[in-house]
């Protein structure tokens, strides 16, 4: 059965640890997390689609708090905000330099 609600945890940090003082941002952040079954929809904001202002708006707010929002994401989310990197650029390959005897310009 597909869940309908992400489940949550209670943490207790130090209110002047750097998570205890971007607590409202991650409260915020959470409540605008999609549900696992319509992760393109915001479930707080009617009709919106998934990532919404509010959810960038808290995520400014954890920024700016030097969280990491990764943390505070769940990894069936992360694609979605963190598409995949472009592949690594390749070593150096030899590719051919020279066309060789007899191929010149052909235009002309
Ligand atoms: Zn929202």
């Amino acid at each position: 059965m597909e869940e309908d609600i992400r489940p949550v945890v209670g943490v207790i940090v130090a209110t002047n640890s750097p998570l205890g003082r971007a607590a409202e941002a991650a409260n915020d952040l959470n409540r605008h997390l999609p549900a696992p079954s319509a992760p393109g929809i915001c479930p707080t904001c009617a009709g919106r689609f998934w990532p919404c202002a509010y959810f960038d708006d808290a995520a400014a707010r954890l920024h700016t708090a030097r969280l990491r929002l990764s943390d505070l994401v769940p990894l069936d989310l992360h694609p979605r905000l963190w598409p995949l990197p472009p592949p690594a650029v390749t070593p150096e390959v030899a590719w051919p330099q020279d066309p060789g005897p007899g191929e010149g310009d052909r235009h002309g």
